[in-house]
């Protein structure tokens, strides 16, 4: 919390989305919420803490709608990697991580987020063997620490990546299977009794950092499972967040096991529902979008991810136009590789002009900077947050109107999502408390995290270099008969390919 009760921020401009000119505005905080924006000369108490905005414009904290905090010390490991060669590599990527190294991770993004003008975030984290409330604990207080809101939602699944792609297992020469062999998932009961008391026992303030579960990829869980996490959240009140048909192995795979597709099989298990988030959500046809409007869900649109692992286009204006509260991510440092907000919109824009040539149907910076904010807030369950307005939090961006992104300055809200990068970004603001002031961070030791960080990427190699021995021998394995599956015809297309399947 601020130390003083009332803050008033002068001389700013605040972002005004529907006009192309921010507005010169003053803005009273009272907590950690706006109370009033108005004119320059505002009244405010006179024991307020005054901030100097000038050649400032003033934007709602960006909402990260999807991310992961357990891959940030695995930042540009990847090279040609599909989505099921990433989960193939998974146990060297993000293996052996005790729960100071959750905490480490959790940290890094942080910083990188909160210095990149976002201040909250969906973080679906996996500790392992199952997650606790003690570890689970120690990402959430990494966030409190840093003074950034977040939802933190332990990845859940009862099986393994291996056994959940039809015929994956019999493709790996036997010579190879060892290794894989000996993944096991936890048993269902200690991960449901783990996530149960993460719920149980949350000691942090659920208006800054709260809890939900999340079953990693629902090929991963089997039918029972899925429900009974559905239940969980419904006796906690909390969000359901998972992967939904992110890759076409995915939607091909899901007809295979289920004859109908993921979000039917979603809906047709009671999942679905308004707390329920999906990441992704490519490969969706109309009916998928339909039951997940129907049910009041959300959706987390992700393109940088999408394009980085060849996952296709996420059809996000139709999911909007259909009515689902469409949020926008970056999804995680192994796969995006930024967790770069800024980046995110702008691919959002340009992927959504891939689609077709009826501009009508683009997503223009406003919808895409609303996506970014209430419509991500809407992701994460977070009412008043992501809109500059009274009883709004106060979540604020300073942006440096003298940075080249905006010299000359002719459309503040294009040249936010087309032109900014976050190099402009000053000042960041959370709940009326400078986390990020001119340029230095005021909850984070940066450069205590940044020693943290190598020497602990360092010995995690180290350690798990056996393990990535075994997963490389398997990877071009997995590969090509992953590739292999999304050759299969799927009645929805969603690469921009020129041939059948874009494979
Ligand atoms: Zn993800």
């Amino acid at each position: 919390m601020p130390d003083r009760p009332y803050t008033v921020i002068r001389g700013g401009a605040v972002l005004d989305r529907g006009a192309p000119r921010p507005r010169a505005a003053d803005i009273l905080i009272a907590g950690g919420t706006i109370r009033e924006i108005g004119p320059p000369g505002l009244d405010a108490p006179q024991e307020a803490r005054e901030i100097l905005a000038h050649d400032r414009l003033l934007l709602p904290g960006l909402v990260n709608a999807h991310t992961h905090s357990h891959y940030t010390l695995a930042k540009g490991v990847a090279g040609n990697w599909t989505l099921e060669m990433m989960l193939n590599a998974g146990p060297w990527v993000i293996g052996g991580r005790a729960r100071e190294d959750l905490r480490l991770g959790a940290t890094l993004g942080a910083a990188e987020m909160i210095r990149k003008g976002c201040t909250a975030c969906y973080d679906m984290v996996l500790e392992l063997p199952w997650p606790s409330s003690e570890g689970i604990g120690e990402v959430a207080a990494a966030y409190d620490e840093a003074g950034m809101r977040a939802v933190v939602a332990p990845a859940l699944a009862d099986g393994v990546f291996w056994d959940a792609v039809p015929g994956l297992m019999d493709a790996v020469p036997e010579t190879l299977r060892g290794g894989l062999a000996r993944m096991r998932a936890s048993p269902a009961e200690a991960t449901l009794a783990g996530a149960r008391s993460v719920l149980h026992d949350w000691r942090f303030d659920r208006d800054r950092v709260r809890p939900a579960l999340a079953p990693t990829i629902p090929l991963l869980c089997s039918d029972a499972f899925l429900v009974d996490v559905a239940d969980l959240t419904r006796e906690y009140g909390v969000f359901f967040h998972t992967h939904v048909a992110e890759s076409k192995v995915q939607a091909v795979a899901a007809l295979r096991r289920w004859g109908r597709t993921l979000t039917h099989h979603l809906d047709e298990a009671g999942v679905l529902g308004p707390r329920f988030g999906a990441a992704h959500a490519v490969w969706l046809d109309d009916d998928d979008i339909r039951r997940l409007a129907d049910r009041g869900a959300a959706a987390a649109h992700n393109p940088g991810s999408n394009l980085r692992l060849g996952n296709g286009f996420a059809r996000a204006e139709r999911m909007a136009t259909a009515g689902v509260a469409v949020g926008i991510g970056t999804d995680t440092s192994s796969c995006a590789d930024q967790l770069n907000m800024f980046e995110a919109m702008r691919l959002a824009a340009f992927t959504s002009r891939a689609e077709t040539p009826d501009y009508g149907r683009w997503l223009g910076a406003p919808e895409v900077l609303d996506m970014a904010t209430e419509g991500s807030a809407r992701v994460l369950g977070f009412e008043r947050i992501g809109r500059l307005a009274p009883d709004h939090a106060a979540d604020i961006v300073f942006v440096d109107l003298r940075d080249l992104n905006y010299v000359p300055l002719n459309d503040a809200c294009n040249q936010v999502v087309f032109c900014e990068n976050g190099t402009a970004v000053d000042s960041v603001m959370i709940a009326g408390r400078m986390v990020y002031d001119r340029g230095r961070f005021a909850t984070i030791d940066y450069d205590r995290l940044v020693d943290r960080a190598n020497a602990r990427a360092a010995e995690l190699a180290e350690a798990n270099a056996g393990l990535r021995r075994e997963m490389d021998a398997v990877a071009d394995v997995v590969g090509a008969f992953c590739v292999g599956l999304a050759r299969e015809p799927y009645h929805v297309h969603r690469y921009v390919g020129d041939r059948a399947g874009g494979v």
